[in-house]
């Protein structure tokens, strides 16, 4: 896994809003076909990692390298208006390729076909002519997901994407996470469900302004009962996150 090039590499990257830092000489590399979980308090940058690693903030120390055209973002739930959008399922997932659903009539049938077999990656076939507003929170984020494969990402990024989400939506949406990461895609999650991904993912990356602890699931899980009461005052992971 750990052979050929990182196809995102982030190196001493430092940011501040004003004056002070929220991050501090962070670096990472990921490989393809890589699940990697973000963890951190609340207010630790993790949001403005993803912002910088997407291009929508600069850094203002150290460098950023990564091939943004094979990057697809989900973001948090709270944090969109689409879903009150008069726009089907199909429609919502179309506009990955274009960016607007205004210009889906210029869409051409290998395009819709791409569309179909994005929703039925997420299983979401049979909700394809619905509106997308009457879709429960956990489908939303699948139709989200679907919308953002039509890029064909090599890397996924998600945001901490299941808050508001009930459990079993929850155990669905990290399910579709990993079998899209059997398929081979990489995957970048921020999320507090640690507990629900730890036995899915390759590698932890646990951030509070600076790298606090950055290795593999083993790694994690041998270090964590040290690492994590340091960090969070506490000592399960379930309490903490
Ligand atoms: P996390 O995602 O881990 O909760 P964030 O990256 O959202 O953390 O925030 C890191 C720090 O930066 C916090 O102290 C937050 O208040 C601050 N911050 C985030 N966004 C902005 C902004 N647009 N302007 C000023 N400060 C911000």
């Amino acid at each position: 896994m750990m052979n050929g090039q990182a196809f995102l590499q982030v190196e001493n990257v430092s940011f501040g809003y004003g004056k002070q830092y929220v991050l501090k000489d962070v670096s990472l590399s990921m490989y393809s076909g890589e699940y990697t979980v973000l963890i951190g308090p609340n207010g630790s940058g993790k949001s403005t990692l993803i912002k910088l690693i997407l291009g929508l903030l600069q850094q203002q120390d150290g460098q950023i390298q990564i091939q943004r055209s094979r990057v697809g973002y989900v973001a948090q739930q709270a944090n969109r208006g689409l879903a009150d959008f008069p726009a089907t399922v199909r429609e919502v997932v179309a506009s990955g390729s274009y960016g607007q659903i205004g210009l889906l009539r210029w869409m051409g049938s290998k395009h819709w076909q791409g569309v179909e077999r994005a929703l039925d990656q997420v299983g979401l076939t049979e909700f394809a002519s619905r509106k997308l507003s009457q879709l429960s929170g956990g489908q939303q984020q699948r139709v989200y997901i679907a919308r953002a494969l039509m890029s064909n990402p090599q890397l996924l990024i998600l945001d901490e994407p299941t808050v508001g989400i009930d459990v079993q939506a929850k155990e669905q949406f990290y399910q579709l996470l990993k079998q899209l990461h059997q398929q081979g895609l990489s995957i970048l999650l921020v999320s507090h469900d640690l507990d629900e991904v730890i036995s899915d993912v390759d590698r932890v990356l646990c951030l509070n302004q600076s790298i606090y602890f950055y290795g593999s699931t083993q790694e994690f899980l041998r270090e964590q009962k040290e690492l994590l009461p340091n960090l969070f005052g506490v000592s399960t992971i379930r309490s903490i996150l």
